[in-house]
């Protein structure tokens, strides 16, 4: 414990702050982020909004919520024993099996007597006098910490449309994020379906099998594939645990941390015949090799993006039988990739079953939420629930919910409100002593693959500025001018660039993100990590450490 006295406290502040590190959020990041900092003999508290652990898998427990990564490649690395005693059931576990996953580590690890749930953070205002930070909750409690390490999501900001007259639906409607932890009966219910993003997509499949009738409101269609979920045998979760070091050696080669990785060869290298045999075996194979094994052209060039797109397209009008609906469900505004794949289970045919009507939003926009139901340009539904499946503020929008403040009171709001800058996104200048597990900006992908390094990264600096007496930790703004430029630069000729999501910054629901920005590194996590590496290999002196 000694060691870590002077990143935990400068002599004249010894006695007064409350902890060495705040975590903020008990996901997949804040947990293992919290074990690491523990285990570095930091006084270490997690304040977590929820009641439980698990973060997106503790808030979003819709109908249908399952992985789209293998489950064997999303579980942690970092513990042999873990590893060994944690069978998956499903090669893509649904929601509860990942919450009772995450669940096991908190109790295995004892994580729990260190979080604090029911506890969202409101504010943290950079104190430079102490070189710390002063953390208030929503709920008016207060303490100080000298490191703020943020692990709040990328996807955990939940927005409702701002459709007029929400407040004053009578029945029941729920946000996909927020769903209950008490089941949801659709038997002989009329519900409604807002949104058709890979949220909209899971539940509508698993809804449209009780609902007495379903209405879906789509606003944009989406080229969902197949995800061919199976089940995982004793035998075979035996063969998986023999090749842990293989698989997750594989994903740290890969461009997002799966255990796919693009065909070498481009579209228009091979025969048509042989085109549409690889698209074919893609389109058969489970989960997002479809996307990230796909020829290394597709989400670049446009010409090879359109026949992947003719592809899907064809395989959509095979699957819906009214020809009307299929046009309507087949994408017209974006090209396959260029937003966030989703992953399905059936979900075109739903749209063949006499109970399941959709409405394109685009041709008869909704115009109010009444007391009964949903008001389009054409037509009064009645519901008995309506679900708004609206997706996030996605990436910034945690931290746009807190009120942070670094040096001289900036606002980090005010700072990123033309798009994020941050130095590997773990960093930013001006806002010492604050570190984000997979803030903005920081190498995306396979989730867990992603955010232990990210965690680890954090921790080797923690330990290093420990070790070295430093009390202050702050990324130039010459390094995050520099860092900010070549995300931009990594994301050029990206068709995904090109379209509104997400995943470009766009929200029609949330003032001020309406326009395109880059939100996350698109040269890969290799590259990512190799310019992480480097910094620390240099004894982080692009940093202001003192
Ligand atoms: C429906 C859905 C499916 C997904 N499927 C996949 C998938 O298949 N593969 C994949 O890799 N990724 C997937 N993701 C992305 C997913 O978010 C990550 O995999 C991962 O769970 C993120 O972990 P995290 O800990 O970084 O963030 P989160 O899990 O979002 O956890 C953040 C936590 O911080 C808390 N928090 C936020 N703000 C505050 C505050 N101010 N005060 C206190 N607490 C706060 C939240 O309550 C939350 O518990 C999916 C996301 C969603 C929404």
């Amino acid at each position: 414990m000694v060691a870590s006295q002077t990143i935990a406290r400068r002599p004249e502040t010894e006695t007064t702050l409350d902890f060495d590190a705040v975590v903020i959020g008990a996901g997949v990041s804040g947990l293992y982020q919290l074990y690491s900092l523990r285990e570095l003999g930091l006084r270490v508290r997690a304040f977590e909004a929820g009641t439980g652990v698990g973060g997106t898998w503790y808030w979003n427990r819709y109908p249908g919520a399952r992985f789209d990564s293998e489950s064997w490649t999303y579980g942690y690395s970092f513990s042999q024993e873990l590893l060994d005693e944690w069978d998956w059931d499903e090669h893509f576990a649904a929601q509860p099996e990942t919450e009772r996953y995450l669940n096991y580590v908190a109790d295995k690890f004892d994580l729990r007597r260190d979080i604090q749930f029911k506890s969202r953070v409101a504010a943290a205002h950079y104190r430079e006098d102490r070189r710390s930070w002063d953390v208030r909750l929503e709920d008016g409690r207060r303490y100080t910490t000298r490191l703020l390490v943020t692990a709040i999501g990328v996807l955990s900001a939940a927005t409702m449309p701002t459709i007029p007259g929400v407040e004053t639906f009578q029945g029941k409607s729920c946000h996909t994020h927020y769903w209950p932890k008490e089941s949801v009966r659709f038997a002989g219910k009329r519900v409604a379906v807002i949104g058709t993003g890979a949220t909209g997509i899971q539940t509508i499949t698993e809804v449209a099998k009780t609902a007495g009738h379903l209405t879906v409101f789509q606003r944009t269609a989406q080229w969902s594939a197949p995800l061919h979920n199976a089940k995982i045998a004793n035998e075979e979760m035996n063969r998986i645990r023999a090749n842990y070091p293989e698989i997750f050696a594989r994903c740290q080669e890969t461009y997002g941390c799966f255990i796919h990785a693009a065909d070498p060869r481009a579209t228009y290298e091979v025969t048509r015949e042989e085109r549409d045999a690889f698209w074919e075996k893609l389109y058969g194979e489970p989960g997002f090799g479809i996307w990230m094994g796909n020829f290394r052209d597709v989400l670049v060039d446009r010409e090879a993006n359109k026949l992947m797109s003719d592809f899907l397209a064809r395989k959509i009008r095979d699957r819906v039988e009214d020809p009307a609906i299929a046009e309507k469900l087949i994408p017209k505004n974006h090209g396959f990739g260029t937003r966030r794949v989703p992953l399905e289970s059936g979900y075109f045919e739903v749209y063949n079953q006499p109970n399941v009507k959709l409405v394109d939003i685009n041709e008869t926009p909704i115009e109010c939420i009444t007391p009964t139901g949903i008001k389009t340009s054409d037509a009064e539904y009645g519901f008995d629930i309506i679900i708004y499946a609206t997706g996030f503020d996605a990436i910034t929008g945690a931290f746009d919910r807190i009120d942070i403040r670094g040096v001289d009171g900036l606002s980090l709001k005010e700072k990123w409100k033309d798009g994020p800058q941050t130095f590997l996104g773990i960093l930013v200048d001006d806002f010492p002593n604050m570190l984000m597990v997979m803030g903005p900006h920081a190498g995306l992908g396979n989730f867990p693959r992603a955010a232990e390094y990210s965690a680890d990264w954090v921790t080797r600096l923690i330990r290093f500025a420990r070790d070295h007496g430093l009390t202050r930790i702050e990324a130039t703004a010459t390094g995050c001018d520099a860092w900010t430029d070549h995300v931009i630069e990594a994301s050029e000729g990206l068709l995904f660039t090109e379209v509104d999501s997400w995943m470009t910054g766009i929200n029609r629901n949330v003032e001020g993100k309406q326009v395109r920005r880059i939100m996350r590194y698109s040269g890969g996590h290799p590259k990512f990590r190799e310019r992480c590496e480097a910094v620390a290999a240099d004894g982080y002196r692009e940093l202001a450490l003192a």
